[in-house]
């Protein structure tokens, strides 16, 4: 039997699973961390190491360092799946990597080169494919982390920067509801500012922000724009979709929200739908004024750890503003899982294949 050439990962390498592994719905997200991240150094000069492999909690960021000084890093967040034949793939990799790229431009670090960020991505995959859960059941989310890696506490650009690919099988998101707060004092982005960059320093702005609406006793927060505290930002880890009429509004891209590729897919999904979509600002007033003429539709989030989130009101400081009664939310979360596990094969331009090992091994010694 012949083995496939990208397959050459010696077994040694395989994460097995372990005797108490819980099934896979139990793997709530961020929870279960592998034991091994993928890792690659930047040397100013050298360029980027070959992968190596790292415990993970022997892995430390150095103190006196850019990233936790000055908050030089960011991430990205994307999942691999199983597909019903029980092949493992990634969801929509290239754009995963083009925007950790972007990321890094915009806080003046090394962008990592594609091909170097997709190798670190399928040894991730292949290492812990005995972990990834069944077809339908969930996936394995990667969080590739590229960060200032030099002590010294003058702010320059560092000589070392390494990325790190932090490994979580997880669950397949249930399909919440939500209430959001609109904050109107404090502000996550302004243009020119970092909110189109996937960072830390987004979510520092951010946290107060969220304990905020959670003591007014809502879920979570949706920030509103710097300069009138009057157009619909994101929420703090997901991008918004309001219907109004038979048209579904989502903020444009402009600079003060992340790019999300979950974002993208759906928009894509809705105009193969025949559905309108329409990147533009949404006002509290619209919204108001939707509520009150009857054409409020329904209200989503949208995300690569949540997958769809169904917002049933946002609170402000003039009283709550409920969304309409519409199946639009479930029917676009039902679409983007069949989409995201390659069941939708008008979309398997998306998927990324990636050779499983066991398979192979399994096939090897039939
Ligand atoms: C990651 C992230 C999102 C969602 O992006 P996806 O690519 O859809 O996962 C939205 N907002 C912020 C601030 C994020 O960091």
């Amino acid at each position: 039997m012949q083995m496939h050439p990208e397959s050459a990962l010696p077994p040694h390498l395989l994460a097995s699973r372990p005797p108490d592994w819980p099934e896979p719905e139990a793997l709530a997200f961020g929870q279960y961390l592998a034991p091994y991240l993928v890792e690659s150094q930047h040397l100013d000069g050298a360029g980027w190491s070959a992968p190596c492999l790292t415990p993970r909690t022997a892995s430390s960021a150095l103190i006196a360092g850019g990233a936790v000084q000055y908050g030089l890093s960011v991430f990205e967040g994307i999942k691999a799946y199983r597909d019903a034949r029980g092949g493992l793939h990634l969801f929509r990799a290239a754009e995963h990597v083009a925007r950790l790229q972007a990321s890094a431009r915009r806080l003046g670090m090394p962008e990592p080169p594609e091909a170097l960020c997709l190798q670190l991505f399928d040894l991730a995959v292949q290492m812990h494919a005995a972990l990834i859960p069944p077809y339908g059941r969930g996936a394995l989310y990667l969080r590739p982390t590229l960060f200032a890696d030099e002590e010294g506490l003058g702010l320059r650009p560092a000589k070392r920067h390494r990325m790190s690919i932090v490994v979580n099988p997880c669950c397949d998101p249930q399909f919440k509801r939500v209430r959001l707060w609109a904050e109107p004092e404090l502000i996550r982005a302004a243009p020119g500012g970092l909110g189109a960059a996937k960072t830390g320093a987004n979510y520092a702005a951010g946290l107060a922000g969220l304990m905020r609406a959670r003591e007014r006793g809502y879920d979570d927060v949706v920030w509103l724009d710097a300069q009138t505290h009057t157009q619909l930002g994101e929420a703090g880890t997901m991008n918004l979709f309001v219907q109004i009429g038979d048209v579904v509004l989502t903020p444009p891209l402009d600079g003060t929200i992340l790019a999300g590729v979950t974002r993208d897919s759906v928009i894509q999904w809705l105009r193969s739908q025949g559905i309108r979509v329409s990147e533009q600002a949404i006002t509290l007033n619209a919204l108001r004024a939707g509520a009150q003429a009857g054409t409020l539709g329904a209200a989503f989030g949208t995300g690569t750890a949540a997958r769809v989130v169904l917002i049933d009101a946002i609170g402000t400081a003039d009283g709550d503003l409920w969304f309409g009664d519409s199946d639009l939310a479930a029917q676009v979360s039902r679409a983007l899982k069949q989409i995201q596990e390659g069941s939708d094969r008008r979309y398997a331009h998306w998927c990324r294949p990636v050779v499983d090992p066991c398979a192979v091994e399994l096939v090897a010694a039939a």
